[in-house]
């Protein structure tokens, strides 16, 4: 008798974790849940949304706007973005790069009692105008499609996730945008601190033989914080990220993983706390920077 326990206490030890090694676990570094979100959906020349593709959940953006044309956005897009418009407006001291007459990149402080001042240029634009975009573009430029301006279908901001923003500053002195936009303080501090509201550069600097776009510091694209975070720390491309994660899934998958159960599991899990207290910190130099925690 005593035997017959033994072995089926041995059999009650072992069997949990048996049925744990069967099932297929999700390793990867963001939940499933996350990269399932429409806010991983990926849009470029290679991956076109349709004419009549009209993104929902869309509000009218309450931030300071280039005119008073109504822009809009996807609801949970907007609030982060006024989310990030108000922090920067806290930002009065700050530490930015500008290029020297010799080309070198000397440290300067950006100082305004008023705080950074951003403002949204663009957001949400249909199929159609677009098209007219696109065309105004390529007229301008004798013909010639140098990737600044994506053919219709192939444009993030159809999907109501895309902002554009600059600063007050440079957005009276240009007429068009481009990549001199990185010389300004707002741009190299959206560039350290838009993932903590869930945006990342879509189109970074070197990267354009993957994106297909030349580097563009005012194209914001909302993914959650999440996978901004993550991206900003890898220095993937949205491209590179969704194979990644696509890579993952099928791993998953073909180890026999379960989606739903995933899925349902990760619902029960609290989510991770993040916080964007803004905080006085110093560099390595010594020089006063005002920055974010982030996580
Ligand atoms: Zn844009």
């Amino acid at each position: 008798m005593k035997r017959l326990i033994a072995v089926m206490l041995l059999v009650l030890l072992t069997l949990p974790a048996s049925v744990a090694l069967s099932e297929a676990e999700w390793t990867y570094e963001i939940p499933l849940s996350a990269v399932l979100s429409e806010y991983t959906i990926l849009v470029n020349r290679n991956h076109k949304l349709e004419s009549d593709y009209i993104p929902g959940n869309m509000v009218s953006a309450e931030v300071r706007k280039v005119s008073s044309t109504v822009i809009e956005l996807d609801a949970v897009v907007a609030a982060a973005l006024q989310d990030m418009f108000d922090t920067a407006a806290k930002v009065t001291e700050y530490l930015y790069r500008v290029e020297d007459s010799d080309g070198s990149w000397v440290y300067t402080a950006f100082s305004d009692p008023d705080g950074m001042q951003l403002v949204l240029k663009s957001g949400y634009r249909s199929y159609s105008s677009q098209y007219t975009i696109y065309n105004n573009y390529l007229a301008r430029n004798g013909g010639v499609d140098d990737g600044i301006s994506s053919p219709p279908g192939s444009s993030e901001h159809q999907t109501g996730l895309a902002a554009d923003v600059l600063s007050v500053d440079y957005n009276n002195t240009h007429q068009y945008m481009n990549s001199s936009n990185y010389g300004t303080p707002e741009a190299q501090w959206m560039e350290e601190n838009a993932a903590a509201f869930g945006f990342i550069i879509r189109y970074p600097e070197d990267k354009e033989d993957i994106t297909q776009v030349p580097y563009e510091p005012w194209h914001l694209r909302y993914v959650g914080r999440e996978i901004a975070g993550y991206i900003k720390r890898t220095g993937l491309t949205l491209e590179e990220f969704t194979v990644e994660w696509q890579a993952a899934l099928d791993a998953f998958l073909m180890d026999g993983g379960n989606v739903q159960a995933q899925l349902l599991w990760e619902s029960t899990m609290a989510p991770a706390a993040v916080t964007t207290t803004v905080l006085d910190v110093y560099g390595d130099d010594g020089d006063p920077e005002v920055s974010l925690s982030m996580w």
